[in-house]
């Protein structure tokens, strides 16, 4: 008789986002007269840029030609030459070398985030910030790498939980017993921070001396505004003998709908004697067949002086958003986090109510959906998060009735 993979009976039913998804179509159905803000997606609403759109359709008439049709991708890392080339131009643009053969191109963030285990003995101890990105921990939960789930303290026996609070300014503490496979993630969901140079530097020393691994999710570097804050792990010296970054199109350039990412695996990092860069070329060589032709060109479209003149822009109108919330929730005299480097805002709930509790409050009272910060780990309780990707017009209106709820 076949034998299912009994760590999947483990993972609690998807809790968070059915459970916003039923609270919120309650209320709807109880008021049908009342508009619902949603603040509480992670989804882009601006249109893809102009610059992309043009080589989607370009692309597209080559797919109908026999001369430029294009088959199986045959070239490095099953993705073409120009992205992966674009890629490393832009690293390099940005102080960063890497050969083009250390990119593998995806259809995602979320795909290699929870892929990138397969390459790993399920034997490692993992550690991850909390609150947490969720696909870090349930992908490490099938992999049977998290031990069992604990519903009263919501966490996972086997997993080094490394608390973000307000008092390390949602950046975590070294792990207090040895971990092998780190997840870090700046600018960081749900929180909304980033890290320093200094801090990142203390990650890529402990991870040298430990023979961790690092895997530093930067899928929304491109909202970094602020001078000086690494926008790449690669950027600390050191990293690439214990790195791995995964980046995304998805937010940077409005690709949700698109899926493209990158994965970087530096050829100096080893592990058990092992190029990871070539296990990983290995895994997704038998398990992938790349990103469509149509959507690398859309991507590489992006990187383009035009490209990012204009995916600037969309960044600038969500990165307005988030500064709408954040000054008209502080000036409410609410305690705001995040929102400045990322599109992400951490909110207190005030009076010490519950994620759950002030959830519903907004709910009920400004008509505004948030995500209870109690649904991405147990130190995100006490918050909320409140996203920058709405529209402008109604995320100021979603302002002005929470400060009215209050
Ligand atoms: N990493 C983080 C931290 C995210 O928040 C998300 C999406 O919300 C992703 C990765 C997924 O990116 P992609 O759309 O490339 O799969």
């Amino acid at each position: 008789m076949a034998q299912i993979n009994t760590n999947f009976l483990k993972l609690p039913g998807g809790y968070l986002f059915p459970e916003i998804g039923r609270r919120t179509r309650a209320f709807a159905a109880e008021h049908p007269e009342k508009t619902l803000i949603r603040l509480g997606i992670g989804d882009v609403t601006l249109p893809l840029a102009p610059a992309v759109i043009e080589a989607m359709q370009k692309a597209a008439g080559e797919m109908g030609c026999r001369e430029t049709f294009r088959g199986y991708c045959e070239e490095t890392n099953v993705s073409y030459d120009f992205l992966r080339f674009a890629i490393r131009d832009s690293y390099k643009a940005a102080g960063v070398e890497l050969a083009d053969d250390e990119i593998f191109v995806s259809d995602g963030a979320k795909s290699d985030c929870g892929n990138i285990g397969d390459i790993f003995s399920a034997d490692n101890v993992v550690a991850v910030c909390d609150p947490v990105y969720p696909v870090y921990v349930d992908t490490n939960a099938m992999a049977g790498r998290a031990g069992d789930y604990d519903a009263a303290a919501g966490c996972w026996t086997k997993l080094v939980y490394m608390p973000c609070t307000a008092e390390n300014g949602f950046s975590p503490a070294l792990p207090d017993r040895p971990a092998d496979l780190i997840y870090l993630c700046f600018p960081n969901n749900p929180t909304g921070a980033v890290a320093t140079r200094e801090q990142l530097k203390a990650w890529v020393d402990y991870a040298n001396a430990h023979g961790s691994v690092i895997l530093y999710d930067s899928a929304y570097e491109a909202f970094i505004t602020e001078p000086g804050i690494p926008h790449s792990i690669f950027e600390i010296e050191g990293a690439k003998t214990c790195a791995i970054e995964f980046r995304s199109f998805s937010k940077t350039a409005g690709f949700t709908g698109n899926r493209c990412a990158y994965t970087v695996i530096p050829k100096d990092l080893e592990r058990g004697g092992a190029s990871l860069n070539a296990l990983w070329g290995r895994r997704q060589s038998t398990k992938f067949n790349g990103v469509p032709y149509v959507i690398q060109r859309a991507a590489e479209a992006t990187l383009t002086p035009e490209g990012q003149r204009q995916i600037k822009e969309s960044i600038a109108y969500y990165l307005n958003n988030a500064r709408i919330i954040r000054e008209g929730l502080s000036a409410a005299g609410l305690t705001v986090y995040g929102g400045v480097n990322a599109p992400y805002i951490w909110l207190q709930t005030p009076g010490g109510m519950g994620s759950w509790e002030f959830f519903d409050r907004l709910l009920r009272e400004a008509c505004v959906v948030t995500t209870p910060g109690a649904g991405f780990g147990p130190s995100g309780e006490g918050y909320i998060r409140l996203t920058a990707f709405g529209d402008a017009s109604a995320t100021e209106e979603a302002v002005s009735r929470i400060r009215a709820a209050l």
